[in-house]
């Protein structure tokens, strides 16, 4: 591709809404348009790279036994309606109606559509296993449509879904899945890290993401440099070290006035944190929930709504809490009555605890679990930290933070149940066929690529997603000899089946094209000038290289080739 025909301009600088390298960089390099918040048109480079993203990811999911089909991505609401999903995505779904005055939505994913187009087609275990998987555009109206292709509102996705007839058949479908990820990632050379994530309210079945690390990730990852364990930070769980029995003393009130937090009490009363318990208060579906876990630790949301199977849960207000007669800064679960009380497993590890007495000013000590309070639910609510031991070693966990860029689920039967795909099995009895889901954000592992692969001055694209593998720059192109010698090893590479980009520009200068050749980041870069055609050599520099280096005219193939394989 020569330059001057190529769609598509730099830019000096991002607009200022840009905030992370990748979303700066693709706008800066031409990669793509932005049409409204977290919508973006792809141009031709970002759209090469996209498509050699894609490629990798089919020719694995082909070689991993799945068929490629499409789906539509425009859906009627009431297929959404059938699995309880319509409401449950909330204003995620983005929602309109046709001309008949019927629901459609943008689907964000696409479990009804395939289980729908299953059960017709499927009715025997002769029909299993079965994957199926489609490379498409996803609708999600997020709250915060973010980093340009990190987290827009329509998206490329390759969705992938299995259907088997037994929990075993699914552990190979799902395993299969988990090395076809392997090697795309691998293959578009961005390592990630597999890592156990949260399942959700349905619990118990196996979810692993798949992270890239880099800085401008959203998520946490805690990981075990010892024995591999690595969990989303949602999901993470830690080993608490036991604390030794003591002798359970008798309840005791003391004045701590002023005194609230955690902190404040410990200090006033000089015993460490583990030795406390921290009240919290959540509200979720009109009901007030007392939490309370050892006053060290702090309480992970998301197992906390895992375990309560609540929607909406948020942080009680303290009006909230009085309302429930509670003191906010002094509440104690002695003799609480009317409120669920969900306690952390860490009530059950140390004693003589220091909690509030319910009584503005005054805090009761040596409270034992389950002498003087008890709870509704005693389980893992606790959010897991850098430093925590690993709950398999004990070794201290390290914290990464990366973007998520696939995702597989064991999804068992809720999708099946709900909209009939039933199987018969070899005894002829009729049963719900047993699925699993897996993801890959196409668009946002560009985006991903640059967060992890950048410099100040620019992309540096992996060789096998560059939009080109070759970057052509010609000097001085107002010279004949030059621009002959410039258009011929365009010409020669480009038969060799190389892609080549030619900066064919005249008007520029040395400086603007080597800029632009190190914004655009194609992982080679050769150098056509006056100096260089002495000696019959061009200057071949690798986009990480300080320099470059002259190499023949006629074996400039050779190691451009060595370069980009
Ligand atoms: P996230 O937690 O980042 O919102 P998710 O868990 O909702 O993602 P899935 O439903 O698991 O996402 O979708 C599969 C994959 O699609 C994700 O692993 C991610 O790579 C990609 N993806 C999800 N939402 C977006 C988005 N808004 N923009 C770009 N890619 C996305
Ligand atoms: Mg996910």
């Amino acid at each position: 591709m020569r330059m001057t025909q190529m769609f598509g301009k730099t830019l000096r600088q991002a607009p200022a809404e840009a905030e992370t390298p990748s979303h700066r960089y693709m706008l800066r390099a031409g990669l793509m348009h932005q049409i409204a918040a977290g919508v973006y048109a792809y141009m031709p480079l970002a759209w090469r790279s996209l498509r050699k993203i894609s490629d990798i990811v089919r020719y694995e999911m082909d070689a991993a036994g799945a068929q490629e089909v499409l789906m539509p991505a425009l859906q009627p609401r009431e297929l959404w309606e059938q699995t309880g999903r319509a409401d449950a995505y909330g204003p995620v779904l983005f929602q309109l109606k046709d001309r008949r005055d019927r629901d459609m939505v943008l689907a964000p994913t696409h479990e009804e559509c395939i289980t729908n187009m299953v059960r017709a087609n499927v009715s025997s275990y002769r029909d299993l296993p079965l994957n199926l998987y489609q490379v498409q555009s996803k609708f999600r109206d997020e709250p915060r449509p973010r980093a340009g292709l990190l987290r827009g509102r329509e998206f490329i996705m390759k969705d992938a879904y299995s259907f088997d007839a037994d929990p075993e058949g699914l552990d190979i479908s799902y395993q299969k899945m988990v090395q076809a990820y392997r090697n795309i990632f691998t293959r578009c050379g961005l390592p990630t890290m597999a890592v156990e994530a949260d399942s959700g309210a349905i619990g118990g079945k196996d979810s692993h993401e798949f992270i890239l690390p880099a800085e401008a990730g959203e998520d946490t990852i805690l990981h075990c440099k010892e024995c591999g364990y690595a969990a989303n930070v949602e999901r993470a769980s830690f080993y608490l070290p036991v604390l030794p029995n003591e002798r359970e003393l008798p309840i005791e009130q003391v004045a701590t006035p002023g005194k609230k937090t955690i902190t404040d009490v410990a200090a006033f009363l000089s015993v460490p944190e583990s030795k406390t318990l921290k009240a919290v208060f959540y509200a979720a579906e009109g009901k007030l929930f007392f939490v309370v876990i050892r006053g060290d630790l702090d309480v992970n949301e998301i197992k906390l709504s895992n375990t309560l199977k609540a929607s909406g849960l948020h942080m009680a207000t303290d009006e909230e809490v009085k309302e429930a007669g509670l003191v906010p800064g002094y509440a104690s679960p002695i003799g609480i009555k009317g409120v669920t009380v969900i306690a952390d497993q860490s009530v059950t590890n140390g004693s003589n605890f220091v909690v509030g007495a319910n009584r503005e000013g005054y805090h009761l000590r040596n409270a034992n679990f389950p002498r003087d309070f008890q709870a509704d639910v005693v389980t893992d609510i606790a959010i897991a930290k850098e430093g925590y031991a690993c709950p398999k070693c004990r070794t201290p966990l390290s914290a990464t933070r990366g973007i998520e860029v696939g995702h597989v689920f064991k999804l068992g039967t809720f999708y099946s149940e709900r909209l009939g795909a039933m199987f018969l099995d070899e005894s002829g009895q009729q049963k719900p066929i047993i699925m699993g889901c897996y993801g890959i954000g196409v668009s946002r592992l560009l985006a991903a690529a640059i967060e992890q692969n950048h410099d100040d001055k620019g992309i540096i694209f992996p060789a096998p997603i560059a939009p080109y593998q070759v970057h052509l720059v010609g000097l001085n192109l107002e010279r004949d000899d030059v621009r002959a010698a410039a258009d011929s090893l365009y010409d020669s590479l480009t038969k060799q089946g190389f892609e080549v980009l030619y900066d064919d520009r005249r008007e520029e200068t040395a400086g603007v094209k080597f800029n632009d050749a190190d914004l655009l980041g194609l992982p080679v870069r050769l150098v056509v000038s006056p100096r260089n055609l002495q000696q019959n050599a061009v200057e071949v520099k690798g986009r990480t290289e300080e320099r470059g280096r002259l190499v023949g005219m006629g074996e400039t193939a050779d190691v451009v080739k060595g370069m980009v394989s």
